[in-house]
């Protein structure tokens, strides 16, 4: 029921999403358009993505499920960006521990919103609107920033889950030892699963990765594709890794 599979960052795949495909981003926006507009673009460039409307629950959030950067909207309702970004400060001072790593998103024409973010505490902002690639590129930026020592680690090859395993340098899967033949789609697929687990991917997505972004075909290649990649994996009797959620797209969860 758990990904065992290492998340890191493979440089030569073509279908690598981001330099840290595993990182934990808390988005703290309440206008539900933009929240899930960064929440899908965050996903879409590799990040695992936590999304929440208000600063009580941001500050709860940051306490209970450390993300590994907040991006964090200045107006808020209730207790106010710079005023989450003053208390989680505080609160690290408190126990001493990491200071995570805060993007703050600002309007257009509030100057005294961004030097007042960075004077309680936030690392960086962007003025909205804002392009996604900035936001992940400013991102990344604060991430390598805050974890200089994993710099040098060498990328991870292997992705696993439950019994699969995955090769990215080698281009080989198998299930519980079990060699498994794909094709190249097939197993770019497989790969864009086994770096989200649990993790529901919408279709659209998906195509987009698969097939680029001017594909404009029929949505029933992505269901061959699938129903393909599954006979493969399955072709031991193993039980269904990729699940069907009917009307959005696929997960790689095991079946339970
Ligand atoms: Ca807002």
């Amino acid at each position: 029921m758990t990904s065992t599979g290492s998340q890191g960052a493979g440089t030569t795949d073509r279908l690598v999403w981001s330099d840290a495909p595993s990182a934990r981003v808390l988005v703290v926006e309440d206008e539900p358009s933009i929240a899930s507009f960064v929440r899908r673009g965050l996903i879409y460039e590799g990040f695992a993505v936590d999304v929440v409307g208000h600063g009580l629950a941001a500050l709860d959030a940051v306490r209970d499920r450390p993300p590994d950067v907040v991006v964090l909207d200045v107006m808020l309702p209730g207790v106010d960006g710079l005023e989450v970004a003053r208390r989680i400060r505080r609160a690290e001072r408190a126990e001493g521990g990491p200071s995570v790593p805060i993007l703050m998103l600002t309007a257009r024409d509030a100057v005294e919103d961004r030097v007042d973010g960075l004077e309680v505490g936030a690392d960086d902002y962007l003025v909205k609107p804002f392009a996604l690639k900035e936001l992940a590129a400013r991102i990344r930026a604060l991430l390598r920033r805050s974890q200089p020592a994993t710099a040098d680690v060498p990328p991870a090859e292997v992705l696993s889950f439950a019994d699969l395993v995955l090769d990215l340098a080698r281009r080989t899967a198998s299930r519980a030892g079990r060699p498994v033949r794909l094709t190249t789609r097939e197993f770019n697929l497989l790969t864009l699963f086994l770096r989200h687990p649990n993790q529901v991917l919408p279709r659209a997505l998906l195509m987009e990765r698969i097939w680029g972004s001017d594909f404009f075909g029929d949505s029933n290649v992505l269901e061959v594709l699938v129903a393909n990649l599954r006979r493969a994996l399955e072709a031991g009797g193993e039980p269904r890794l990729i699940q069907t959620v009917r009307g959005v797209g696929y997960v790689l969860r095991a079946a339970g």
